[in-house]
C-alpha cells in the first residue's frame, strides 16, 4: 500500500511511519499546512513527495490510503477530501470536533465504499485484549464496575495546542477521555448511557481543561469511573474491572507501548495473566489493511470513533453544566 500522510505530526514520526513500513507499506507523500515544514519533515523521514496542498495526495492515483494526524479541527475536511478521492482513511482520534461532523465523515466513507478507521490504539494492545477475553469468558462473573486510571504528565514537546487551543481541539477530554471511552466500550461491549463529571485546570491548561473525573452508567448497570489528566507525573496508569466472581487489575497499560501487567483475582487466588507484546500501531495498521482486503473490520471502525467522541463530549458538557448528560451517539446508537 502507498500511503499519504496528512499532517507532519509527532505521532506519525514516533509511531505510525514505522508501523506503515513494518506492514510493507510505503510512505509516498506528506502534506503539511506549511510547504517548508513538509519538505523538512519529508527529508528527515525519507518521504519522496511533500507539499502544502491536499491535491498532492488526492490526485496521485497510486496512493491508496491516507493517515490523518493533523490537529483535530482539520480531520473532517481532510477526511472528506480523501474519501471523495477514493482513498481509504485511517484517522486519528478524536475523529472531529462534534459528533455530527464525525458521523458525516463516516457516512461519507460508507457511501463511497472506502474503509475509514479510527486510530484507537489501546484496543490493539495485548493487555486490553487479554482483559476483554477474561471478561467475555466469564472469569469475573457479572461486571459491576470498571475504573480507568489515565492521569499522565504531558511532555513539553506535546504541550502546544493541546493545552491552550480549544479551536484546534485542545483539552484532556478530546485527547484522553476519548481513548478511555473507547476502552470502556471495547472491554464491556456496551455503550455508556449517561455521565456525570467534573473538570478543571490544575496547572497546565490555558483556557482548556487539563484534568477530569467522570462516572458513566452502562446499560447493564455496571458503573465506569474515569480519570484523565495532563498534570500527574507519578500517578501511573491502569484499569480495574470488578465482577461478582473476580477482579482484574491491569497496571501500566494505558500507554502507546506493549508493556504492563495483568492480574486476575478470584476465590481461587491471584494469577498473572499472559499478555501478547506486539506493537499496538502495527496491529492497528494490519487490521486496517485486512479490512481493505475484505477480511474483517478495522480494530476501531469509524462508528467506534463517533461513539468515543460522543462519550467524551458528554463528559465535557456534564462537567460544564454540572448536570448529568445522556450520551447522544447520533447515528452510532
Ligand atoms: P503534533 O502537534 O505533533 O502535530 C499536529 C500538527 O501540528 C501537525 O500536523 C503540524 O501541522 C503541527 N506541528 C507539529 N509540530 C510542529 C512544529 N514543530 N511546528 C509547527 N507545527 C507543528 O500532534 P500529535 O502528533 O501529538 O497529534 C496529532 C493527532 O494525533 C491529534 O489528532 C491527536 O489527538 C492524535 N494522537 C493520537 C495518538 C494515538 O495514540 N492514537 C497519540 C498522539 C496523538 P502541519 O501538518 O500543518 O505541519
Amino acid at each position: 500500500m502507498r500511503w499519504g500522510l496528512i499532517g507532519a505530526s509527532t505521532i506519525a514520526e514516533q509511531h505510525m511511519m514505522a508501523a506503515i513500513r513494518a506492514t510493507g507499506g510505503e510512505v509516498a507523500a506528506v502534506v503539511s499546512t506549511t510547504a517548508a515544514r513538509a519538505r523538512d519533515y519529508a527529508a528527515r523521514h525519507g518521504i519522496p513527495a511533500a507539499g502544502d496542498r491536499l491535491s498532492l495526495v488526492m490526485e496521485d492515483a497510486t496512493i491508496g490510503a491516507v493517515y490523518i494526524s493533523s490537529t483535530n479541527e482539520k480531520h473532517l475536511p481532510q477526511a472528506l477530501a480523501a474519501i471523495a478521492a477514493g482513498k481509504h482513511v485511517l484517522c486519528e482520534k478524536p475523529l472531529a470536533m462534534a459528533v455530527a461532523e464525525a458521523a458525516k465523515m463516516v457516512s461519507a466513507a460508507d457511501g463511497a465504499g472506502v474503509i475509514l478507521a479510527t486510530n484507537h490504539h489501546l484496543r490493539c494492545s495485548g493487555s486490553h485484549r487479554a482483559v476483554r477475553d477474561l471478561i467475555a469468558s466469564g472469569r469475573i462473573g457479572r461486571v459491576l464496575s470498571l475504573r480507568l486510571f489515565h492521569a499522565v504528565h504531558l511532555p513539553p514537546h506535546l504541550q502546544g495546542w493541546r493545552i491552550n487551543d480549544a479551536s484546534a481541539g485542545g483539552g484532556v477530554i478530546p485527547d484522553i477521555t476519548v481513548h478511555d471511552a473507547d476502552v470502556a466500550r471495547f472491554l464491556l461491549g456496551e455503550d455508556p448511557v449517561s455521565v456525570v463529571a467534573q473538570m478543571g485546570s490544575t496547572g497546565m491548561g490555558q483556557g482548556v481543561e487539563d484534568s477530569t473525573m467522570s462516572v458513566w452508567t452502562m446499560p447493564s448497570g455496571a458503573m465506569v469511573q474515569a480519570h484523565e489528566s495532563f498534570t500527574h507525573p507519578f500517578a501511573g496508569s491502569g484499569l480495574e474491572v470488578h465482577g461478582d466472581k473476580g477482579s482484574i487489575f491491569a497496571r501500566g497499560v494505558m500507554t502507546q507501548l506493549p508493556v504492563g501487567e495483568v492480574e486476575l483475582v478470584t476465590a481461587a487466588g491471584r494469577e498473572a495473566v499472559p499478555v501478547a507484546r506486539h506493537n499496538l500501531y502495527v496491529q492497528g495498521v494490519s487490521d486496517f489493511l485486512a479490512a481493505i482486503d475484505g477480511h474483517g473490520k478495522p480494530a476501531a471502525t469509524g462508528w467506534d470513533g463517533v461513539a468515543s467522541l460522543a462519550v467524551a463530549l458528554a463528559v465535557r458538557e456534564a462537567a460544564r453544566t454540572g448536570i448529568r448528560q445522556l450520551v447522544d451517539y447520533g447515528r452510532a446508537a
